[in-house]
């Protein structure tokens, strides 16, 4: 730990403190992740620790680089490439205004990120603005990739505030266990909508029965026809027969035609039907970006 110097208390992120660090060796800023372990728990488990041990590996300019891990007994410490802000902070400073071809590049650099994970077998699991890291440079990194599968899904935040749901899709609402690459695509489609509105997110749900009602009422009420399978989920519950909105992309008024079909095929209910990081790279609403 000599080897850093802390900076300054950048957030409570959901696995602990991060601190701006100073490398002592390289003068290179980091950020430091303080993870915080149960009081009552025999200090890392060992298979947490071999996992993200592996995420050092992860190497790609759309994931937030982990230098190092530092673990002592009782708590671990992750060294983290540093950037400059989140996006949920990025919404703050533009005033309800962005331009639509910045949301093009976010939402190019967030599916890379994903696609690569994908393909090396990492699933987020709990992909939202905050973890959404931009550079002055206007690159795009996803962090904390990887954390929720050694941790466990947060319900929880360091800080004990409920994490926010309002990125979950609904089989993980419904209590689905078997998680596959589905659930992020899920949560790049909403954090797509709320980029292309400046902010405002799609589904701003207070509690499960409220998110799961607000993803239905814009998409329609799921039907063990249109999803098999689905009313043997652990948590399943019936909800109101809501037909689909026809007029849903008025949620969207910014968006192009092209992107609103992005944004139905990542938003579908089904997790079998919904697209993958791979596919939607090749979707028309990239044709005219270069990169
Ligand atoms: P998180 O645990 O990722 O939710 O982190 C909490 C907050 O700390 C985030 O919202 C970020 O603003 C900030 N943060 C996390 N990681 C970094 C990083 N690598 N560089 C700069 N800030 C970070």
């Amino acid at each position: 730990m000599h080897k850093y110097e802390k900076i300054e208390k950048i957030g409570e992120g959901t696995y602990g403190t991060v601190f701006k660090a100073k490398n002592l060796e390289t003068m290179e800023i980091v950020a430091l992740k303080r993870v915080r372990l149960d009081q009552d728990d025999e200090g890392v488990p060992s298979s947490a620790l071999r996992e993200i041990c592996l995420l050092k590996e992860l190497k790609h300019r759309n994931i937030v680089r982990l230098h190092d891990v530092l673990h002592s007994e009782r708590n671990m410490t992750l060294v983290f490439e540093y950037c400059d802000q989140d996006l949920k902070k990025y919404f703050d400073t533009c005033g309800g205004v962005i331009d639509q071809q910045v949301v093009k590049s976010f939402m190019y650099q967030m599916l890379k990120g994903l696609q690569f994970c994908h393909n090396h077998n990492i699933l987020h699991r709990d992909l939202k603005p905050q973890n959404l890291l931009i550079n002055k440079n206007g690159e795009l990194k996803l962090a904390d990739f990887g954390l929720a599968r050694s941790f466990g899904i947060p319900v929880r935040c360091y800080s004990a505030e409920v994490v926010t749901l309002w990125y979950r899709p609904p089989d993980v609402l419904f209590g689905a266990k078997l998680y596959s690459t589905s659930i992020d695509t899920w949560s790049a489609g909403c954090i797509f909508a709320e980029m292309t509105n400046a902010g405002a997110p799609l589904f701003p749900g207070n509690d499960v029965d409220d998110q799961l009602k607000k993803i239905f009422k814009l998409l329609g009420t799921p039907t063990e026809q249109s999803w098999p399978g689905l009313t043997k989920l652990p948590d399943y519950k019936p909800f109101p027969p809501y037909p689909p909105n026809s007029m849903w992309y008025h949620v969207v008024p910014q968006l192009s035609a092209e992107g609103r079909d992005l944004l139905a095929q990542l938003i579908i209910v089904n997790p079998n039907k919904r697209m993958l990081a791979d596919e939607a790279l090749q979707h028309q609403y990239f044709a005219d970006f270069a990169t």
